[in-house]
């Protein structure tokens, strides 16, 4: 069989995947990232890196549990900076109506196979002694962790590189046209398949090819504290994070906290509809006294660095990841939101099998482009 060539715009996470999927599987892949090295520019390099199986619906569960199952058995060659870490997620509640609906989500999970244990009274603060004592309870994910995704990037296109692939860096993809890339340098590279991976930035790719997509920008803010101040042994995130994620957001702050395997902790989380700019002080201050009503004292640990990023969200909460309607041989996968990290893997597996018409291990049904798309 004649070898395939995949050009692969975008060396995101996403991006850094599908090279490594597609590699793997034979195809002659070249990856073009604007930056200067994969993972260093967009939502990869500004992101937690929290790798978790979220109860949204069915169909978000099933890539959830594809994702960490790759991202357990078959994360970058490992190290402590870029290897999955198994730290468990503990989702809290700080009233009875918040641990009701984590009841809901235990049993969605359980449903599907997911290890999920409701915790209530003082059994959840057996599992994190640090917490608010007047909190509900809990849902602890125990198989859910953490990877560092800039570096499992960079690791991910090393290892494609490695068996054949080649990677083009401080290169822009201008337009895409049917069986070619045209790029800043004036020059243009011919495939037989192309797949867009370029978070955000689909947006005005798609709109130069003619497609218009529903990509919105949802900013957030993060502080990180410095080595040897982790006083959590779970990634934590108040119940109500999921609402503030979902849907029409206008400006929310939840608490979500990481913690690293270099000792430190990711403290977060807020959306705001609009693209990342100058980090906002007074959020970050509101983001701190959310994670003061969690984890009493968190507000005291010496922050060293503050950041905002951009996600990636689609109108209806689900990603594009499938072929690009209006354009033939052309695939996407972006609008990953706050979960790409997580669904990267196996957005790069939905794509390698739609690109070599194999078996999807998943039904690639509700993340298919054209569900919500024009064409002009
Ligand atoms: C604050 C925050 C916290 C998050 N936390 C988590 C988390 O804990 N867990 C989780 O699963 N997800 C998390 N996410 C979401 C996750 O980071 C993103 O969904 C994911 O990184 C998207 O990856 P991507 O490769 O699609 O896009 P990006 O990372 O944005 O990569 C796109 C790449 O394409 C390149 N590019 C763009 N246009 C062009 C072009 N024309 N030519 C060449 N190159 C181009 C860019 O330079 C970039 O490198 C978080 C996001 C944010 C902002």
């Amino acid at each position: 069989m004649a070898i395939l060539k995949v050009v692969i715009v975008g060396a995101g996470v996403v991006g850094a995947s599908c090279a490594r999927s597609l590699a793997r599987e034979g195809a002659d892949v070249v990856l073009l990232e604007q930056g200067e090295a994969p993972g260093v520019r967009g939502a990869t390099a500004a992101g937690m890196g929290h790798i978790t199986v979220n109860a949204a619906d069915e169909a978000s569960i099933q890539l959830c549990i594809l994702g960490r199952k790759i991202w357990r058995e078959d994360a970058p060659p490992s190290s402590e900076e870029d290897g999955f870490v198994e730290i468990g997620t503990l989702w809290m509640a700080e009233d009875d109506a918040s641990l009701a609906d984590l009841g809901l989500a235990a049993s969605r999970l359980n449903e599907a196979g997911v290890a999920a244990d409701l915790l209530e009274g003082s059994s959840l603060f057996e599992v994190e002694p640090a917490l608010a004592r007047d909190l509900r309870g809990g849902l602890r994910l125990p198989e859910d962790g953490a990877i560092y995704a800039p570096t499992a990037a960079a690791s991910m296109v090393g290892e494609a590189v490695q068996i054949g692939a080649t990677i083009r860096t401080s290169v822009k993809v201008l337009a895409v046209e049917r069986g070619q890339v045209l790029l800043d340098d004036g020059t243009s590279i011919s495939a037989d398949a192309i797949v867009i991976a370029s978070g955000l930035e689909a947006l005005e790719l798609c709109e130069e090819t003619g497609v218009s997509i529903p990509i919105l920008p949802r900013e957030g803010h993060l502080a990180i504290t410095s080595r040897g101040t982790c006083v959590l042994n779970h990634h934590v995130v108040e119940a109500a994070y999921q609402q503030g994620a979902l849907g029409e957001v206008e400006d929310t702050v939840a608490c979500a906290i990481l913690p690293r395997s270099t000792g430190q902790l990711c403290i977060g989380s807020s959306r705001r509809p609009r693209r990342a700019g100058e980090v906002d002080s007074e959020l970050i201050e509101r983001i701190m006294v959310r994670s003061e009503r969690f984890v009493p004292g968190i507000s005291g640990l010496p922050v060293v660095r503050t950041w905002s990023g951009t996600r990636a969200a689609t109108g209806d909460d689900r990603p594009l990841i499938g072929a690009l309607p209006g354009i033939e041989g052309v695939w996407i996968a972006a609008g990953f939101e706050g979960l790409g990290i997580t669904q990267a893997p196996a957005a790069a597996q939905l794509i390698t099998c739609s690109i070599l018409g194999q078996e999807s291990p998943i039904d690639p049904g509700p993340w298919d482009p054209s569900r919500q798309m024009a064409t002009s």
